[in-house]
């Protein structure tokens, strides 16, 4: 049976239209004659009675304290519900169809409370369901350990799901249907003239996402490449063939290199910049501030080191912690609060020089201060003030003219 996963996210299935479009969907894919397993995510966002911050807020409300253990077990309800109401909109139209939680759908994670990772899917029950002709709409951003703990996968989880058990049920594609018409060239929050990128490479892909393009969550993209899952991004509500992603140059025939050098800018905010100096007697030492800091589980980025100086950046929300550490510690630091990262992504920028030169151009016309850099083989990240952040996502998306489609397909060599 050929098989092709779908995943919904909150604000598709948060009204009954919307769920109606969502039958739709998976009406279209059983008339190919597709196994369908549909993977939902809680209906809505905050505010709404269902959806995740609501059912996480409900238990802070009674215990600020509230452990990882019973918000994981609330917030794992919010997918169950729509994964019912999902189900039943189905089987109101005379299609068969069955909500599982992510425990019947096989998902097996660590006891990681809040950020589990998967360590196997054995999705028995599923199969047996499409054996029967029955669509499974399977709750994600769940799973269950070993030691029978409901736990939950981190924000954007449920594509997570959706990739494991493709993989798991060797499904011929992951279509991830969102609320933006694919993954564009930059944020459209931010953007208004951001473009749709027909097909991207898992590493593009990957790179965008955990540099800040929240529109896939970064594991789900590591998944679909470690078992070359096939990952269709699009929005229910158009009939555009959304953003395919797969391997490098797979979609064309031959070998062919890319003309853009820069396919996508990602964006993240909320981001502090600590300076810490070390005391010139050695008595702390570079690995005793990584150390500690890892320690207390504060993820660092940006990380520069200078001889006298470590510079990097973490979460804002993090910074009180970080502080209270350093202070503890009793090294000097200086802190720059209201950051944003900006990083300009394209598998053909490998090798080829010139690059930064163009992003500093593009910056400097703008009079837009670059507090720090970082860079990968595919990418370039600027850190910044916020308040500079949408002037310098539209420089760099001018100036790399990414709002034109490229015209001529590829040059082959
Ligand atoms: P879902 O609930 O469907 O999982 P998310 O809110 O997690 O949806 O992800 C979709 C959002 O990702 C979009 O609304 C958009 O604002 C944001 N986003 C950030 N960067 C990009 C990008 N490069 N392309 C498309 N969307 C992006
Ligand atoms: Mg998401």
């Amino acid at each position: 049976m050929k098989i092709v996963v779908q995943k919904f996210g909150g604000t598709s299935v948060a009204t009954p239209q919307l769920r109606e479009m969502v039958a739709d969907r998976i009406e279209e894919a059983r008339e190919e004659d597709y196994g369908v397993v549909v993977v939902v995510s809680a209906m809505g966002r905050t505010g709404d009675p269902y959806a995740t911050d609501t059912l996480k807020n409900l238990a802070l409300k009674v215990c600020p304290d509230s452990t990882l253990r019973e918000l994981d077990l609330i917030m794992s309800c919010g997918e169950i519900i729509s994964s019912v109401v999902m189900a039943n909109t189905l089987q109101a139209r005379g299609i068969p169809a069955r909500a599982m939680t992510g425990f019947q759908a096989g998902m097996l994670t660590d006891e990681e409370f809040s950020q589990a990772e998967v360590s196997s899917c054995k999705p028995d029950k599923i199969l047996e369901a499409l054996q029967g002709g029955e669509v499974v709409i399977a709750a994600g951003f769940q799973g269950i350990s070993e030691n029978k703990e409901i736990t939950t996968l981190g924000r954007g989880g449920s594509d997570t799901s959706a990739v494991i058990l493709g993989a798991a049920l060797n499904a011929e594609k992951v279509e991830i249907f969102t609320d933006v018409s694919g993954v564009m060239t930059a944020d459209p929050k931010l953007l208004e003239e951001a473009r749709i990128i027909d097909h991207l490479t898992y590493s593009e892909v990957c790179h965008m996402a955990y540099e800040g393009a929240k529109v896939i969550h970064p594991p789900a993209v590591e998944i679909a490449m470690q078992h070359n899952v096939s990952l269709v991004i699009k929005n229910p509500a158009e009939s555009g063939r959304g953003t395919l992603i797969n391997n490098e140059y797979s979609e064309q025939k031959g070998f062919h290199k890319r003309k853009r050098i820069i396919t996508g800018i990602a964006h993240a905010d909320d981001l502090v910049q600590l300076k810490v100096k070390l005391p010139p007697d050695g008595s702390i030492s570079e690995l005793d501030l990584f150390q500690q800091l890892a320690d207390a589980k504060i993820s660092i980025d940006m990380i520069t080191v200078f001889p006298e100086v470590k510079v990097f950046s973490i979460l804002q929300p993090l910074l009180a912690k970080g502080e209270k550490l350093l202070k503890e510690m009793k090294v000097d630091y200086e802190v720059i609060k209201g950051c944003a990262k900006v990083s300009v992504i394209g598998v053909a920028m490998r090798n080829i020089p010139g690059v930064m030169a163009q992003v500093v151009k593009a910056l400097n016309q703008q009079e837009i201060k670059i507090l720090q850099t970082g860079d990968s083989n595919i990418s370039i990240s600027l850190l910044m003030e916020e308040k500079d952040l949408k002037r310098a996502i539209k420089a760099l998306h001018d100036h790399f003219e990414l709002g034109k489609v490229q015209e001529i397909p590829a040059e082959t060599f």
